[in-house]
């Protein structure tokens, strides 16, 4: 028997478990496939950060910062207790990118996005205190200021979700790899493969949301449905065993003026990270000694009594829309491809994943209730008109 889903959701990285769950949470019947493990791809080599994204005032990205502030209070709301506030110190140099006032200015907007009942604002720190700073280089540093943004572990944020989506009735395919669909009169036949074992099943929706891997998933659909044309940018962290500090850095890189954070991360250290084209397989993406050597010297400019050797070294893929704008400068917001009962996910944040969740469950349902209008029958009456956000749900 060919088993039959509203919804087959491909990829189980932070925005598949998200739609996974928002779906789920509102009746739809959901198969979840991951070819290797839950967060096995970009969602567990991020920064970590659950944040607006200071820097992206920088190129006027504000819908997404108010966006993401928001969000990072719902997920201190239903996250609490993996989703951290922290403090982060921004040292500011007098041979830097940015003028105090710039950065302040910067601050007063990231605390207006924020709206009401989010994380404190910012102040500077005074010069007497600058000996706290765990021995930042200080010549030439004109002043510091600290602000408030939250910290994670992005792997287990993932899992939570997708346990979350598995109580509201998804089903969980993991591992087993999506490696074809055919488009069929209910929507789509699906085949994967667990282990040497290939299975068939159906539904009336398809979602790929394969991260770097989705231009990838798309070339395997029959017809091809529309895409959009991403370039992979690869993002390197190390780690540290040894701590550094219990806050964070926000750091100006002195060699081309990129942010960089220094985090506290398990008991140790982890710096990053870099922003580098790629264009090989995502499977086999790993970090240059090129991108490895530009981060320790950072560390060790800004920290100069920090020579530790790093412990681990990782990197993640980001999907930025292909332009000719360096990396650091692209649009970091979501984009959706639409086909015939097919939704496509491109790029987006950890932080922002219950809002393309739900971005994308609308889109479903407004086409499922197209479908049910122009050929009613009882199954298909049961679309839900109002939503029930994931705002509330504890994960
Ligand atoms: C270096 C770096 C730092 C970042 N830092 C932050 C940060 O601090 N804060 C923040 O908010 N955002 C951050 N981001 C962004 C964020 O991490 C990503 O947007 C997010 O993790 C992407 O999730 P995803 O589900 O789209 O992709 P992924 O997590 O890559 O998930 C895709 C999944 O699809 C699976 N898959 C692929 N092909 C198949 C197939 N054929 N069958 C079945 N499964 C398949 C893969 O195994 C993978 O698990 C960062 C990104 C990078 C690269």
């Amino acid at each position: 028997m060919t088993q039959t889903f509203d919804l087959c959701v491909v990829g189980g990285g932070i925005q598949g478990a998200g739609i996974a769950q928002a779906a789920a949470l509102n009746g739809l019947s959901v198969a979840l496939i991951e070819k290797s493990d839950w967060a096995a791809g970009t969602s567990s080599k991020s920064s970590k950060l659950i944040h607006g994204g200071l820097r992206y005032l920088q190129t006027f990205q504000l819908g997404l910062v108010r966006e993401s502030l928001r969000e990072r209070r719902t997920l201190l709301n239903i996250a609490g207790d993996i989703v951290k506030p922290n403090w982060f110190y921004l040292p500011v140099y007098k041979n830097g990118r940015f003028k105090p006032w710039q950065v302040r200015l910067g601050l007063i907007l990231y605390r207006l996005l924020a709206g009401r009942k989010n994380l404190a604002g910012y102040r500077r720190l005074p010069r007497s205190e600058w000996a706290q700073l765990e021995g930042l280089n200080t010549s030439n540093l004109d002043c510091v200021f600290l602000y408030q943004d939250a910290q994670t572990d992005d792997k287990l944020l993932t899992q939570r979700v997708v346990d979350s989506a598995r109580q509201h009735g998804a089903t969980l395919l993991c591992p087993t790899k999506f490696l074809t669909a055919e488009r069929c009169d209910e929507g789509y036949l699906v085949t994967v493969a667990e282990n040497d074992e290939i299975t068939t099943l159906k539904c009336r929706r398809l979602v790929n949301a394969a991260g770097p891997w989705v231009n990838r998933v798309a070339e395997t659909i029959d017809p091809k449905p529309p895409t959009i044309d991403v370039d992979l940018v690869k993002g390197t962290h190390i780690e540290f065993s040894e701590k550094l500090s219990e806050r964070c850095f926000y750091l100006e890189a002195q060699q081309d003026h990129r942010a960089v954070f220094v985090l506290p991360h398990k008991g140790g250290t982890l710096l990053g990270t870099t922003e580098i084209l790629f264009d090989g397989n995502p499977d086999g993406v790993s970090p240059s000694s090129e991108e490895v050597d530009y981060l320790l010297e950072i560390v060790r400019y800004q920290f100069p009594h920090f020579n530790h050797h790093p412990i681990n070294a990782w990197a993640g893929l980001r999907v930025l829309p292909s332009n000719d704008k360096s990396p650091f400068n692209r649009s970091r917001e979501v984009q959706f491809a639409e086909g015939d009962n097919y939704l496509a996910v491109y790029g987006g944040k950890l932080t922002g994943y219950r809002a393309t969740a739900e971005a994308a469950l609308k889109k479903i349902l407004k086409s499922m209730r197209l479908e049910s209008e122009a050929n009613p029958t009882g199954k298909q009456s049961s679309v839900p008109f109002k939503i029930i956000d994931s705002s509330k749900v504890n994960i």
